[in-house]
């Protein structure tokens, strides 16, 4: 497995990988790795030739007061298990290698970005865009596998995908959860058992959510969402019912409902979602 640390060495052999017929896989990660990013490794495996997982942590989508001095870092066993996992290359750059002095080109989306997550951590998903814009030109990917985990970047993502004109298909894979329910996320680690306990409340709100609508219908929702705000044993910041398509309301044409919920548990913030079939009682 090659391990790169600067841009242009990546892009070279990603040139000559894709001049050779080579179809390249990519996944994006800030390292940390658990089985959810390898989930992520092993659908891009079976969806190309050789896989890209890139490692870092993007200073850009990262607010003030957020956690990026303390993001949990583990890049030796990442390597090993990326390599365990049949990656091809390893892309861990320095932050001064992905943005030189005076970049000043960033990309902005504007519709998708606004709710949810957009509204509590401003600028972050133009951080993200653009550093997922950058790895696109760099690893030169047919696929790239991002995870349900992130419903908003991941659609955020495919439409970066297709107004930018990326040549490439933007796979979504599923969430993974640990056995408790709980969301696999680097973030999980800066949990006490406390707050680990208390934690669990937002995926079991999200279960009941989706169980409630499965047994009234779309009808359900709005007193799912009620009692699901009660039993959250955190600071909510958003617990909603979306259209999964659109992150416009859940409506007549609605096919599938985004419910997604993040929270503080001391001073972790996690998200989580689950997906929602749209039935009539
Ligand atoms: P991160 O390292 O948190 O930026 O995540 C890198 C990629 O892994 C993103 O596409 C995430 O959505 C995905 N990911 C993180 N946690 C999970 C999970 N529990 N299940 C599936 N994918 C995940």
């Amino acid at each position: 497995m090659r391990i790169f640390r600067e841009p242009a060495e990546l892009q070279g052999w990603a040139l000559d990988a894709r001049r050779a017929g080579v179809r390249i896989g990519l996944v994006p990660t800030m390292g940390f790795l658990h089985a959810g990013h390898l989930s992520l490794i092993d659908v891009a495996r079976k969806r190309s030739d050789a896989v890209v997982v890139s490692i870092f942590v993007n200073p850009t989508q990262f607010g003030p007061g957020e956690d990026l001095s303390r993001y949990p870092r583990s890049f030796e066993s990442d390597c090993r298990a990326c390599e365990e996992h049949g990656a091809a290359a390893v892309f861990a750059p320095a932050d001064g290698a992905m943005y030189a002095p005076g970049h000043s080109i960033w990309v902005n989306e504007e519709e998708l970005s606004c709710g949810l997550c957009g509204r509590s951590r401003p600028g972050h998903f133009r951080g993200v865009a653009t550093v997922v814009a950058k790895l696109f030109n760099l690893a030169l990917p047919e696929v790239a596998v991002f995870g349900q985990k992130d419903a908003q970047q991941a659609l955020i993502i495919r439409r970066l995908a297709r107004d930018l004109n990326f040549p490439l298909e933007v796979v979504i894979a599923p969430l993974v959860r640990d056995a408790d329910g709980v969301a696999l996320s680097s973030r999980n680690r800066y949990l006490s058992e406390e707050e680990r306990a208390r934690a669990r409340t937002l995926s079991q709100t999200l279960f009941a959510i989706r169980d409630a609508v499965a047994a009234g219908g779309t009808a359900a929702l709005p007193g799912a969402l009620d009692a699901g705000r009660q039993s959250i044993r955190g600071e909510i910041d958003y617990l909603e019912a979306l259209d999964a398509a659109t992150l416009g309301p859940v409506g007549a044409s609605t096919q599938e409902i985004l419910v997604a919920a993040a929270a503080k548990f001391g001073d972790t913030r996690l998200i989580d979602n689950i997906l929602v079939k749209s039935c009539r009682p």
